[in-house]
């Protein structure tokens, strides 16, 4: 017999494994629980937590909802699936709490056709649901998509609120829209609602991304709040990108007198003071840095196979399949040279710091995560990759690369957003 307390801990459990109490973007640590717990840990969780919904221990739509949501986090579509099976069962799955989830759970593993469905079949939405589903469609650069149901929800009596405006505001940004960016920023005090720093954070990244940097400039100066970290992070990226060393290293100051920073700003403050060739203040930079002993991040790759999670760094030769996996590189590596691809190091050494070295050009940990999916998923079933760092310019060539001689379609999720690779090109447009 179960105690409510069996279900709770093997709640938790699998709340644990799953990194609910890390960040959306599961990094290494996920890796080590993994390698920590087996597998047959997850199943006794899951079975517990099945039994429990049979035996109706106040498993309600709301427990459902944030199993679900660990399960998206962790980017676990199939276990996530089994879960949704058991609503179905117990006639949760009507629930728009746990209709939002199911929508985020897809959209998370990079399956935007299932978040579709599922937002199709829910009898009753609401303001989640639709939020879930346009959140959904912007990380995926479905920016039509996006305006659409930006519409669409309106006349179905839905007020757009904060939450709505931000993740139009973050695809604009991603997709390089400044016009229909501006346009919505505008909207939103049009709608009654006050722009948050998020938003201005967006505003500017986008407007500095295009190139615009001194109205970018002048947003910041308007803003009402102080500009926070991530404003003048969107303003040094801005400036990074279009070589304005002089407006990055005054963003790089500004960003100084705000006191403790996060390690990210570190080393954009550093390059930015480098590039201005303002050297004392990039060695500082850099030595706060190491004064605060930041890790930088390690560059993991992961893929879902059945329950189990294949994870990969860069160079690493410890799966299993290792040996399959490098050939396979091997000679999808020969197809792409054929077809044109040249392998740019300098782009590596550039944008990639030290925890994916030169001797790993080209095993990149995303790259041995397709090349493991390729030997192992069966023909039609597309490709997706979490990774939890940004994907370097040769890697993004690459892969491009891959879909083509393959004939694959193959999803990355990077730290920021989706790339949806297919015929040779990839759905951001090479902005990213
Ligand atoms: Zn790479
Ligand atoms: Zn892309």
């Amino acid at each position: 017999m179960l105690s409510r307390s069996d279900v709770g801990s093997s709640l938790h459990c699998l709340a644990m494994k799953m990194g609910l109490d890390l960040d959306v973007f599961v990094g290494s640590s996920l890796v080590d629980m993994y390698g920590k717990c087996g597998l047959g840990e997850d199943e006794e969780a899951l079975r517990v937590f099945k039994q429990g919904v049979l035996e109706d221990l106040e498993v309600n739509d709301f427990t459902f909802s944030s199993v679900i949501r660990v399960c998206g986090s962790a980017t676990l579509l199939e276990l996530g699936k089994q879960i949704q099976g058991l609503c179905l069962k117990t006639s949760f799955d009507s629930s728009s709490f746990v209709g939002s989830s199911l929508i985020s759970l897809y959209s998370k593993c990079g399956n935007i056709e299932g978040a579709f469905r599922v937002f199709q079949e829910m009898p009753v939405r609401n303001l989640g649901a639709w939020n879930a589903l346009l959140n959904a469609c912007s990380k995926h650069g479905h920016m039509k998509e996006v305006f659409h149901l930006f519409i669409q929800m309106e006349k179905a009596g839905f007020q757009p609120n904060f939450v709505t405006f931000l993740c139009v505001l973050m695809g604009c940004s991603h997709a390089g829209l400044v016009e229909e960016g501006q346009f919505y920023f505008n909207l939103m005090r049009e709608r009654g609602i006050e722009p948050g720093d998020q938003h201005y954070a967006c505003l500017v990244d986008l407007l500095g991304r295009a190139g615009d940097l001194e109205k970018a400039m002048s947003v910041i100066n308007e803003m009402p709040m102080a500009p926070t970290e991530s404003v003048w992070g969107a303003l040094l990226t801005g400036c990074r990108i279009h070589g304005n060393t002089e407006m990055a290293a005054y963003a790089a100051d500004k960003v100084f007198q705000m006191g403790p920073i996060g390690s990210g700003m570190h080393v954009l403050l550093s390059n930015a003071y480098a590039a201005a060739g303002k050297y004392t203040e990039a060695a500082m930079a850099r030595k706060l840095l190491k004064d605060r002993g930041v890790k930088k991040e390690t560059g993991l790759s992961w893929v879902e196979e059945g329950n189990r999670m294949h994870t990969f760094a860069a160079g690493d030769r410890r799966h299993l399949r290792s040996n399959e996996i490098y050939a396979k590189l091997k000679e999808l590596e020969e197809e792409m040279e054929r077809e044109g691809y040249v392998a740019d190091t300098n782009h590596v050494l550039r944008e990639v710091g030290g925890e994916e070295k030169r001797q790993t050009i080209g095993y990149h940990s995303e790259r041995l995560a397709i090349a493991f999916s390729l030997i192992t998923f069966p023909p039609e079933r597309p490709i997706r990759v979490m990774k939890n760092l940004r994907v370097c310019g040769d890697c993004h060539t690459a892969i491009k690369f891959m879909s083509k001689c393959t004939g694959r379609k193959i999803i990355v999720r990077d730290n920021n957003r989706f790339h949806h690779f297919e015929n040779g090109s990839c759905s951001c447009g090479d902005y990213w």
